[in-house]
Order: structure tokens, then C-alpha cells, then sequence
């Protein structure tokens, strides 16, 4: 062997009896403890290799693996030394958590794939209510980046890889308010595979579409009966409400996220909604039912979210959620 091999450090157990080679690195580990983690590693060790990947370095058996060097030392880590990958609500990095996932599932070692996607599942909900819950309470302390666009777009490419098709309504959803923000941001996307880029740019139209339709402040506004105001409340400043409806369709869920929360520093918190109904100077009755009526609008969309999106409905997304994290066997 000529290709100078770099030993990582933390993966180099002495008394290790098999090596396992990524790119320039090699990593010293015991074959018995991976078998009994992984069955799909139980199944290689236990098949002579073929000649190209049969190796011998220092008298010590060595297995090539064809994955990215980064994601495989990370996925030993979580495995050998397994405080380095703690469960939720722990601080996690992206890298680590996107390339545990990817390999726990590839090589099937279910208990790391659940301790993955229970860190996904705190940062992307499935329901209304914590999507409200996230936007407020800065989205998913556990996780170390402030999830820029690539990390979505690095989710979306393995929750489709791994099956956790549950995480895709919010990874849209999130995804649709960068490029309600910026179309420039549309050019990321094209480092995705075709298959992904086109999927990608159907259901961000289809998104996009449904909030349009789902969310329009002439709807929601409606004068009511018991309206204490001679003026009818919603009759006047239409004008006005084009601006409104551009920070009601960029983020929808969350117009009214936030509201009547104290911050820690004593303020209330900025709310889009109690800033638009100000400005309308909507009477009493006249708030309570638009916030009736936007509440009704959020479920009706979030219901038809993965219809829309070409997924399965709700109800069967939460079933491979539950069982993607173990939920279905505790009851
Ligand atoms: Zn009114």
C-alpha cells in the first residue's frame, strides 16, 4: 500500500481488530461491537470480501467503506464513543446529526437513526402549534447552526434518502419563507440533484399557491354584527393591506405568533397580527374574529400542506413518524 493513511486519533483503539479505511483515513475498531450494532456491517463481516476490498495493514483486517471520510468518523464516534452524540434535547451539530442519520440508516443501527431524528423532529413539527411554538422560542436550541437555506435543502435530501417524509411539509414551509424573502435564493437550490431541484421548485410553486389561496386578509377581515365602531371595521385603509398580505403570505402560520407573550425583557413581543389589526384600528369583536378566522385558515392549511405537496396525508406521515422514533411501540 502506498497511499500514506492517517490514523484518527480518537478512533484508534490499539487493541482494535479491524480497520476501516475512508478516503486517507483509517480508523482502528472492533469488528464484533460494529456487527452487534449493525446488521448490515454483521452481514460484510461475515462474507469473505472481494479482492478490492481485502486488506491487510500492520496484520490488522481492513475494510474500505465507499462514504464521505467526514460522515463516517462521525457515525464511529457516535457509536464508540457515545457521548459525543447525545439525544435530544442535547446541543447537536448539523454535520454530525445529517451524517449519523444518513449511515445509522444506510447500515441500519435503528437506535442512532431514532436518536437523529428526534433531534429533526424538535426542529421540524408536524402540527400548527409548534410550528407557531418554534417560530417564537428560537427554532431548535439542540441543534448548533441557526439553520441557514443549504441546511434545509441538506434535510430535505435526506429525509427523502431515509424515508422520514414526516419532516417535509416544514422543511417546505421553511423553505418557502427564504424565497419569499429573496428569489436569489432559488439559485441554491440548483446544487441538488435533478430529480430533487425539480421537486423542490414544484412544491415551493404548490406551497406557495396554497397560502395564496388559504391566506387573504379581505377574507379574513370581516365586519361583525356586534362591530363597536360607526365606521365599519375593515372597511377602510384597503390600501394599505398589500403590504400586510406580503408579511401574511411570506410566514402565515406565524402572524399571530406571539401574541400576548411578555419577552424576557419585560415587552411584549412583536406580533404581525396585533400590528396589522392597529393600523386597521379594528374594534374588539372585530380582532377576535379575524384571529377565529386565521386560526381556522392555519389548519385548514397545514391539513392540506402534504396533499398539496404530492405526500401522503397527514395521518399516514404521522404513522412513520411513530414508528421512526419508537412512539408506536411505547403504547
Ligand atoms: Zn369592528
Amino acid at each position: 500500500m502506498t497511499v500514506p493513511l492517517c490514523k484518527v486519533g480518537d478512533l484508534w483503539f490499539p487493541d482494535g481488530n479491524l480497520l476501516i479505511r475512508v478516503g486517507d483515513r483509517v480508523c482502528r475498531v472492533y469488528q464484533g461491537f460494529l456487527a452487534s450494532q449493525s446488521p448490515v456491517m454483521g452481514d460484510m463481516f461475515s462474507f469473505p470480501q472481494p479482492s478490492e476490498g481485502a486488506d491487510m495493514v500492520e496484520g490488522v483486517p481492513a475494510v474500505r467503506l465507499p462514504d464521505p471520510p467526514e460522515e463516517v468518523t462521525h457515525w464511529l464516534r457516535a457509536m464508540l464513543l457515545p457521548w459525543t452524540f447525545p439525544g435530544y434535547p442535547n446541543y447537536t451539530e448539523i454535520d454530525q446529526l445529517l451524517a449519523v442519520l444518513r449511515l445509522s440508516h444506510k447500515y441500519d443501527v435503528q437506535y442512532l437513526r431514532r436518536r437523529a431524528l428526534e433531534h429533526f423532529a424538535a426542529l421540524l413539527p408536524v402540527d400548527v402549534d409548534n410550528v407557531k411554538a418554534n417560530a417564537h422560542h428560537f427554532k431548535s436550541r439542540n441543534i448548533s447552526h441557526e439553520c441557514p437555506l443549504s441546511v434545509y435543502l441538506r434535510i430535505n435530501s435526506i429525509a427523502h434518502e431515509v424515508g422520514a417524509l414526516w419532516l417535509i411539509p416544514c422543511i417546505i414551509y421553511e423553505l418557502h419563507q427564504f424565497m419569499y424573502d429573496d428569489p436569489c435564493a432559488l439559485d441554491n437550490i440548483s446544487t441538488e440533484s435533478p430529480p430533487l431541484t425539480t421537486q423542490l421548485l414544484i412544491r415551493l410553486y404548490k406551497i406557495s399557491h396554497l397560502i395564496t389561496q388559504q391566506f387573504c386578509l379581505a377574507h379574513l377581515v370581516r365586519h361583525v354584527a356586534d362591530c363597536g365602531q360607526r365606521q365599519p371595521c375593515g372597511a377602510e385603509r384597503r390600501v394599505t393591506r398589500s403590504d400586510w398580505d406580503e408579511e401574511l403570505h411570506k410566514d402565515p402560520v406565524c402572524f399571530y405568533s406571539g401574541l400576548d407573550e411578555i419577552a424576557e425583557d419585560g415587552k411584549s413581543v412583536a406580533c404581525l397580527g396585533r400590528g396589522f389589526e392597529d393600523t386597521q384600528n379594528l374594534c374588539y369583536s372585530c380582532r377576535l374574529d379575524m384571529r377565529a378566522r386565521h386560526l381556522h385558515a392555519c389548519k385548514i392549511f397545514w391539513n392540506a400542506l402534504p396533499k398539496s405537496l404530492g405526500l401522503p396525508m397527514w395521518k399516514d406521515l404521522l404513522a412513520t413518524k411513530a414508528s421512526d422514533l419508537g412512539d408506536d411501540m411505547k403504547t
